[in-house]
């Protein structure tokens, strides 16, 4: 049951702010697209940086390399002599003239038995032991720094090795400082790799740019996380995606505005009928006492950007479209729901009036309507009334007297109106069985003027009078309007004199307050009896 609630209210929801939702939609396209686009960008340009940045730290290692290269070159011919102070000189003399070469050692046997370090033969032990299983490879060394690796390259002749030791230190600032916060990586080729730290953590997913060396003795690399395309999309391109939000927005609100833009006035009609802008007001209708009896529905059209409409300006078009029938459907289960919520305000009998044009008296619909609502009120608790105005005339009498009939039986009445501005009145009167005659305002308005034509009224008066049934006098704005009719006889008033058309919610707070009053005399009637 709570589903069901809750998917109709967003049946609801999603109907009634369709195109708001439409155009959101269509914006967010825009937005996903202009952003994907930008995402993509971003990805080729880190690449190639990253690319570019790994073919500079290429070439400066390769270049470390090959000094070293040179050094352990130069050192080669020593590894014939032994160790003695002339070598260890030589050895360091090549060592300080290398840039970036720390020490140049000879080595046989796994041990340092010469170094540019010491101007003596090394003894065996451990601190001169090493194991030279590459030609570069990575190695804490107690002699240079036990805590620090070092980078070591050698170059072989007979059983003996000369060693050039590169200071690591160097290599890594040397990374930092090109790659920046792009994390590159020299893995050597015996997988020993020398890397810095960086914002980003070293992971294992994201994309991979590796850059091969010339000899193939080592790979710089570097993996893209998405964090890293992401950081790079907002700090390079944010003006691309805020001009990209802009123009997102600006297609959305276009899109919007051709969405809500009238294609003709019917669809116009059609589109407020769907998003319920009819909105019932309600103009009493009192007796001759001055109680407020009843009201008249009449339709008022909120529009969203030109504010009230009133009725005469779109009826006609709602009439011959058809969508008067709809129309009408709102307006009574609209009035029917403030009614019903509020019915102890109401004297029994509350007389409700709804206009009904001629083209609805074709089909049964109207008859449905009214059976809908009288069927939530007690019996006798709210009458129904049907106004039908005399100025158009019915062309298929034949339906409209079905219609006329099937609403008498179901408590009905019909009531019409103008009475006096069109020709067929007393046909109709008879034909249709009325039951209320409204007398027209442009009448009740020649009251009391100094050119009125006092035989027209009284006739109309007199007419209406004669045919014994209720009549209303409409457009009543003064009291001698008033006057004269109570002298006519007249017993149901209708007029700014009184109220105007009020929104329902207002309506009910002067029939509460008329409730409270007649609960307050009935009280004081009886304290007294
Ligand atoms: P109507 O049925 O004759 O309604 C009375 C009109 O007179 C209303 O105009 C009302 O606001 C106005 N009126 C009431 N008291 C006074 C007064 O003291 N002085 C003056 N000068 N005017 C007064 P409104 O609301 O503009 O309606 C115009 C017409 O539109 C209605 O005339 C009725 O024929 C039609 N209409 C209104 N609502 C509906 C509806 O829901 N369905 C249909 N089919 N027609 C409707
Ligand atoms: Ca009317
Ligand atoms: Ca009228």
């Amino acid at each position: 049951m709570t589903l069901t609630c809750k998917n109709w209210f967003l049946f609801r929801f999603a109907t009634r702010y369709r195109h708001f939702l439409l155009a959101v939609l269509l914006g967010l396209c825009v937005l996903a697209f202009g952003l994907g686009a930008i995402y993509l960008h971003a990805r080729g340009s880190l690449e190639n940086l990253v690319e570019e940045k790994a073919n500079i730290a290429s070439a400066l290692f390769q270049n470390t390399i090959d000094e070293a290269h040179t050094a352990v070159n130069k050192a080669t011919p020593l590894l014939s002599t032994t160790c003695n102070p002339d070598t260890a000189e030589e050895l360091k003399r090549i060592s300080v003239l290398s840039p970036n070469i720390r020490t140049i050692n000879l080595v046989k046997n796994d041990y340092i038995y010469c170094s540019s370090l010491f101007n003596r033969r090394l003894k065996k032990n451990a601190n001169t032991r090493i194991s030279v299983d590459y030609r570069l490879f990575l190695t804490t060394h107690n002699y240079f720094n036990p805590n620090e690796k070092i980078l070591f390259l050698s170059e072989k002749v007979g059983d003996k090795y000369a060693i050039a030791s590169i200071d690591v230190h160097y290599i890594k600032k040397t990374l930092k400082t090109i790659g920046q916060n792009i994390p590159l990586t020299i893995t050597l080729n015996n997988k020993q790799s020398v890397a810095y730290s960086t914002l980003y953590p070293a992971t294992k997913d994201g994309t991979l740019v590796a850059l091969d060396s010339r000899d193939n003795e080592f790979i710089i690399s570097s993996r893209i996380s998405q964090k890293m395309y992401l950081d790079y999309m907002l700090s390079h391109l944010y003006i691309a995606m805020f001009l990209c939000a802009i123009f997102a927005f600006i297609i959305s609100v276009n899109g919007y505005r051709q969405l809500k833009r009238p294609r003709s006035l019917q669809e116009e009609l059609q589109r407020a009928v769907d998003e319920n802008e009819f909105l019932p007001y309600l103009q009493p209708i009192v007796n001759a006492h001055g109680r407020i009896c009843g009201a008249e529905i009449l339709i008022r059209w909120h529009h969203p950007s030109q504010g009230f409409i009133m009725p005469d300006l779109f009826i006609p078009l709602a009439e011959d479209t058809g969508l008067i029938n709809v129309m009408t459907t709102q307006l009574l289960s609209c009035v029917k729901s403030y009614l019903h919520n509020n019915q102890s305000y109401l004297p029994d009998g509350f007389h409700l009036a709804i206009n009904i044009s001629p083209a609805q008296c074709n089909n049964l619909l109207f008859y449905q309507d009214c059976l809908s609502f009288i069927s939530a009120f007690p019996e006798g608790k709210v009458k129904l009334v049907a106004e039908l105005t005399e100025r158009e005339f019915i062309k298929d009498t034949g339906n409209a007297a079905l219609l006329f009939e099937k609403l008498h039986n179901l408590g009905v009445q019909i009531a019409l109106d103008d009475f006096g501005t069109g020709h067929s009145s007393l046909a109709y009167i008879n034909q249709f069985n009325i039951d209320i005659i409204k007398i027209d305002k442009s009448f009740t308005q020649l009251i009391g003027s100094v050119d009125m034509p006092s035989h027209i009224v009284d006739n109309v008066v007199d007419l209406a009078n004669r045919l014994d049934i209720d009549v209303v006098a409409e457009g009543v704005e003064n009291t001698t309007q008033e006057a004269y009719l109570k002298q006519h006889n007249i017993q149901f008033f209708q007029g700014y004199l009184y109220d105007k058309p009020l929104p329902p919610a207002i309506f009910m707070e002067k029939m509460k307050e008329q409730s409270d009053i007649q609960a307050r005399l009935q009280a004081n009637t009886s304290v007294e009896e």
